[in-house]
């Protein structure tokens, strides 16, 4: 039998349903298992944990498929898991206006290293761990029955995947991506969505109920938008009657896709200004001409993916939201993100709390961000919380 025994009192975490086991956590490895099997996880006495994924490269040992003995991994629970995920999005994101939505969110979705998103009518899958991998055939197959697409497109790029000791991998699984492109629909916006070389699997569904609070309080303002990638927040700020949109990107990629998003929405384009910049630098540009706005996005990329690049994250975001916070008009509104697992959200406000001292800003927290509903946090596993956000009003 294939199986990993745990060192004494290492079953703790499990006991917790905590779904990753460290490799310092395994005392033995049995049976010889291959990358990705699934293997028994035991406690040094012998009991029975869970099921998990074998990931012989990685930090992380093994990841849990099922807590219970009797169950059986194959496809069949698979598809049972990415049953209840739908499920669960159907009933909570029916009411809105999209047609585009993360399907799976990986260990908060028992589903460890899975992450599928659909737009319109493709589903891109993203592999990220050796237990995903193992199952690609599967997952693809079972994808196509439960959404009726046609077409699942792999995007398996991302850089964790060299830690799991696999290549990255992209291209269609089954069937053909539509000549036109793909496109998708949200809050009454078109996007087109470049799902082969996009960023993550072509656009930052986990943005979605913030980019509609953000089009709602633009009304009238001036906007400046950093990090506009394809020009969500930027669009939702036209349609929501912004004066004027500032965004700014240094992919110039990004930019002809948020043009093109701009083009095919019914949006007046003479209220849009698009800048190929690095951030840091233009925002001190905008400084010295003397520039002003009435509301400001940051949406950074991630600056640390662990807490251990924390302290140099701390530094780049207290740099711009510095910034940006001198930029905005008396009663201005700064909408500020970090997608950073290792940046905490008490950690994140005190950065900002730092940034407007040092600024001489007076600034109030009125409102807070996370990701959308289909971007879940199972409660025994925090580090899935990784996207968080201060809406701060200047005084
Ligand atoms: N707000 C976007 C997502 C932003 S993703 C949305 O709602 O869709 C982060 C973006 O930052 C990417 O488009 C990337 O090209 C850009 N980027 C990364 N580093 C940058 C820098 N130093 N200056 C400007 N843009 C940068």
């Amino acid at each position: 039998m294939k199986q990993l025994i745990l060192k004494p009192g290492r079953e703790k975490s499990l006991l917790r349903r905590h779904p990753w086991i460290f490799s310092g956590a395994v005392a033995r490895v049995q049976g010889d298992p291959g990358v990705g099997d699934t293997v028994a996880v035991r406690a040094a006495g012998g009991e029975f944990l869970a099921w998990a994924a074998y990931s012989p490269a990685s930090q992380i040992r093994a990841r849990v498929w099922s807590w219970s003995e009797p169950e059986r991994i194959d496809g069949n629970l698979l598809r049972a898991h990415l049953r209840r995920a739908a499920a669960t999005r159907e009933r909570l994101l029916r009411a809105q206006d999209s047609d585009a939505m993360r399907l799976a969110h990986g260990e908060s979705d028992g589903l460890p290293g899975v992450i599928v998103d659909r737009y319109g009518d493709v589903v891109v899958l993203q592999l990220l761990s050796a237990g995903a991998e193992r199952w690609r055939d599967e997952l693809a197959e079972a994808l196509r029955d439960l959404t009726g697409c046609a077409c699942v497109y792999e995007r398996s790029d991302a850089d964790v995947r060299a830690l799991e000791g696999l290549p990255a991998r992209s291209g269609v699984l089954l069937g053909a991506l539509p000549g036109a492109g793909v496109q998708m629909r949200e809050h009454g916006l078109s996007y087109g969505v470049d799902v082969a070389v996009g960023h993550k699997t072509g656009f930052y569904l986990d943005q979605r109920d913030n980019r509609k609070c953000v089009g709602e309080l633009s009304r009238g303002r001036d906007v400046l938008n950093c990090f506009c990638y394809s020009g969500g927040f930027s669009l939702n700020a036209l349609a929501g009657g912004a004066q004027s949109v500032l965004s700014v990107d240094s992919s110039a990629d990004a930019l002809a896709q948020a043009q093109d998003n701009l083009r095919r929405n019914d949006l007046d384009a003479a209220r849009a200004e698009w800048q190929e910049a690095d951030v840091f630098k233009y925002l001190r540009l905008l400084r010295d001409q003397g520039r002003s706005f009435d509301m400001i996005v940051l949406d950074p990329p991630k600056f640390a993916p662990t807490a251990a690049f924390a302290e140099k994250a701390a530094r780049g975001y207290k740099d711009i939201n510095l910034l940006a916070l001198k930029l905005l008009r008396a009663g201005g509104l700064l909408a500020s993100f970090s997608c950073s697992g290792g940046v905490s959200a008490e950690l994140f406000q005190k950065i900002l709390a730092g940034a407007a001292l040092d600024a001489g800003v007076e600034a109030s927290i009125v409102g807070r961000f996370a990701a959308a509903a289909d971007h879940p946090v199972l409660l025994s596993f925090p580090e899935g919380d990784y996207l968080k956000g201060l809406l701060l009003a200047r005084a």
